[in-house]
This record gives structure tokens, sequence and C-alpha cells, in this order.
């Protein structure tokens, strides 16, 4: 066998000059891949270096005995199969567990199995040979070290967990687990529900080490009952960073005790969750009236918060206002938050509040009328870090947006500006006149230009009736849907 017969030349090898190094390697993977049988045993004599190529080898060659070999004596602290995988594959994952229950070698280092699509340059970079320093790069990530450290093995993936069985992979990986409780941890940083019952989920619930997730994102209809019951889990997540949530709807069959009780219940939670920094809910329908409830539980300063797709009362955005946790926000987005009706003062004093700290702020399709907006221009104009904001399907006047531009000429980290065409693009009937569009556009463009240099800014219509395309003028240039215009 080439590699064993010249192991004192391939040590040497090493030390060559970088330009010699491919031919050694290569061959030495070529013979060792060619008769797995012989190679087995050799593997243990070859320097760190050379395994993430031969594991490249032996993966797309589908050699599961020597997957399980090079898994049993890895001398990486991490294995980034995930990164290899682009699609699951059953029978790799099996090797590779296998390799993982054999009885482990002194030489092994393996303590993380990653199954998520990172660390790619681990495998890119190994092609030929590792570069110095890679061994001591592949240190998993220093997080909750009490909870990971009783476990012999980690396995980390994000998963997302839904009401139709999971794939066999995946299935497969949970049995693992399962079976293994004592020396393997399945790590979840982000997860995925899109699960309608929480009763088909469950089981794979029980299995995740709660304290591990940092990220959740509910994507599919909840009723008000089930997030309820969901908080059982989520008052365990106390490393959550970031909690979407999107469409809990309230039955029409629970009583309004029985909803305050869920309620009561979702926002105890949240005094536990003292990492969450970022909490998105779209089309959560409870918070009409009920805001101050949420907020009320936040136990640290919020960074980023959406209410998009909801009823809110002017009661709710005086709590807004005044909730201490959101004096710090980066980004804030209303978006589809009907404002047309309600008195937007409490908003004046929260944009007062985080000028200094706003980034984003998105009032997309909030219908916000002339006189709404007049009142918060002197406070939007403090927002002096604010680089994204968007006025999408607003209703303005063309004096209005004058004064507009005036307020967000002086915010010179501006780098992506939304606006809705004036109204007077449109006519009487309502109907987008693209020529006016585009010449009022100009003007509008032309008083920021006079202040500073614009970076990326769009007009834009209400949706076209016919192809639900907006006619945008984005910088100077105009675009507009194939639709013919109509008289
Ligand atoms: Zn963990
Ligand atoms: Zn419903
Ligand atoms: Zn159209």
């Amino acid at each position: 066998l080439v590699a064993k017969r010249r192991r004192g030349d391939l040590g040497r090898g090493y030390r060559m000059s970088t330009g010699s190094l491919p031919t050694l390697v290569d061959l030495a993977r070529k013979s060792l891949l060619q008769k797995e049988s012989l190679a087995i045993p050799a593997l243990e004599q070859l320097p760190p270096q050379m395994f993430p190529p031969l594991f490249e080898d032996a993966f797309t060659a589908r050699l599961k005995d020597t997957l399980k070999a090079l898994v049993r004596i890895w001398p990486f602290d991490t294995l980034p199969l995930g990164a290899l995988m682009k699609e699951p594959q059953l029978d790799i994952l099996k090797a590779v567990l296998d390799g993982l229950d054999m009885r482990p070698t002194r030489r092994c280092k393996l303590r993380t199995l990653d199954l998520r699509s990172i660390h790619g340059a681990f495998w890119s970079a190994c092609v030929h040979a590792c570069p110095p320093g890679l061994v001591g790069r592949m240190q998993p990530v220093q997080h909750s070290p009490r909870m990971c450290a009783r476990s012999a093995v980690k396995v980390m993936a994000n998963l997302c967990l839904s009401d139709i069985m999971p794939n066999e992979f995946l299935a497969y990986l949970f049995q693992w687990v399962k079976k293994n409780p004592r020396t393997v941890h399945l790590c979840c940083r982000k997860l995925k529900i899109s699960a309608t019952f929480l009763y088909s989920i469950r089981k794979l619930l029980d299995l995740l080490e709660l304290g591990c997730i940092q990220e959740v994102n509910v994507r599919s209809t909840w009723h008000l009952s089930t997030l309820a019951k969901f908080t059982f889990y989520l008052g365990r997540m106390s490393n959550l960073q970031k909690l979407c949530l999107s469409h809990i709807c309230v039955s029409t069959d629970s009583s309004p005790e029985e909803q305050e009780e869920h309620i009561s219940h979702f926002t105890s939670q949240f005094l536990r969750l003292n990492r969450l920094r970022r909490l998105h809910m779209r089309g959560v329908s409870f918070l009409q009236d009920h805001l101050d409830r949420v907020l009320r539980c936040l136990s640290a300063p919020l960074e980023a918060l959406s209410i998009t797709n909801c009823v809110l009362s002017e009661a709710d955005l005086v709590h807004l206002s005044q909730c201490p946790n959101t004096d710090e926000l980066k980004h804030l987005y209303l978006s589809c938050v009907p404002l047309t009706s309600l008195r937007l003062e409490p908003l004046r004093v929260l944009l007062e509040t985080v000028a200094s700290t706003l980034r984003t702020l998105d009032f997309l399709d909030c219908e916000i009328t002339d006189s709404q907006l007049d009142a918060l221009l002197p406070a939007l104009s403090r927002c002096s870090q604010l680089t994204t904001c968007c006025f999408y399907g607003n209703k303005f006047s063309m004096e209005t947006m004058q004064g507009l531009m005036r307020h967000t000429g002086n915010l010179n980290k501006l780098r992506l500006e939304l606006y809705p065409a004036p109204l007077e693009s449109y006519n009487a009937q309502g109907v987008i006149q693209r020529a006016r569009f585009f010449e009022l556009c100009r003007d509008l463009l032309g008083i920021l230009k006079e202040i500073r240099e614009p970076q990326g800014v769009m007009f834009s219509t209400r949706p076209c009736r016919n192809c639900d395309k907006r006619v945008l003028y984005s910088m100077d240039m105009p675009y507009q849907c194939q639709c013919p215009e109509p008289a």
C-alpha cells in the first residue's frame, strides 16, 4: 500500500514546498480508496491533514466502511457533515452514526457532528491539505457549556418540525438520539415549526435541549390555545434571542375568560426569556388592546420589534411608546397595521426615544395621512442612524411629500428610502397617471439631491389593478408594468 510504504515520505512531503504537495496527497488518497479493506487499518497512521480530503473521497464514492473508520479516529473537534451533504443522505448518516457508535479510539477528537450547511470552508480549504490553524479554528463555538459538557457527542442541526412524519433521514437521527440519551446531545439553535398541532411534534420537542435554542420561527396558523400550550416549551428556552410568530388566531368558540387565560399563559413565560432581543409578530390577532400585556412581560430591551398585519388601538400605541424595553429599538416594523384613524402622538414619542438607535423604520401600507405624518416629521428627522425607511402604501399629498423629503434630507446614513406615489399621481378615479407620477418623482428627488447624495430612493404606486405589480420610479429610472395605461 503506497500510503503505508511511504509514510516517511509523506511526513517529509508536508515539510516540502506546497507546490509538491498535491501529487503526494493525491497518490495516497487514490491508493487508500482503491482497496477499502486494506486501507482502513492504515488510516490510523495518517496525519490529520489527510482526513478531510479522504473523507470527501469516501463520501463521494460512498465507501461506508471507510467513512465509519474515519469517524472513529477523526482528529478534529468537529465533523461538518452538513456542508458536504447538499441533501440529506440516509446511508451516509448511518455510516457516520455507526462510526460514532463504535468505541472511540484515544485518537478520536470528535465532539461535534454538525449537520448544518455551514463550515463549507473546512472542506474547500482541505482539498489538498489543511492550512495550519484550521484545526484550531474548528473548535466549537462556546455555548451553554453546562448543557453540552455532559454529553460525549453533540449533533448540531437546524430543525423544521411539521405535521407530517419527519423524513427517513430525520427519523433515523431522532431514533439514534433517543437510543443514546446520556451520551448524545441534539443541539438545535434555529427551530422552525410548521406544524398546526402541537401533539404531532411533542415527542420531537421533548428530544431537544430547549436551552440551546436561540431562534424559534412558528410559520403555521395557530389558535391562541395552541400558543398557550407551546409556552410550556417556550418558557424553558432560556437562550432564546429571536421569536417569530405568525397568524395566531382567536377561535370564536373560546370564551373571553379562556382567552385571557391563554394570553396570561403566553406572556408569563416572556419573563423567563431574558435574552430575547427580536420579537416578530405577524397577524397575531389577540394583540389588539392587549399589546401592553406582551410588552410588560419582556425582561430586557428589544433590538427589533415587528407587529405586522395586526390591528392596534390607540392605547396599544401608548403602551408601545411607554414600554422601557422599546427604548433602544434598532428595527421597528409596523407594516400593514392600519393607522388612519389613530392619533400618532405616541409614535412621535417613540421615535424621539429611539432617535439615536433606530436603523430600520417600516410603515408599509399603514395608510398614514398628511396630518398624521406632519406630527411625526420633527421626530423622524432626528433619527440620525436610520439606514432604511419604508413609507409605501400611505396617503401623502405632494405638499406633505415635499416636507418628508426635507425632513429625511439630513439623515445621511439612509441607504434605502421607499416612498409612496403622491396622491396627485392618481386621477379622480384613483387610476395612476404614469407621466404625471414620474414628473412628480423627479421633483421630489430634486429636493433630496439639493440636500445630500441619495443612495437608493424609490417611489411606488399602489399595486396595479390588473397585474398587481407596482409602478416604480427608482432614482432616475421609471419601471412600469406592461398593462396598457387606462385613458
Ligand atoms: Zn447545545
Ligand atoms: Zn382559527
Ligand atoms: Zn399592470
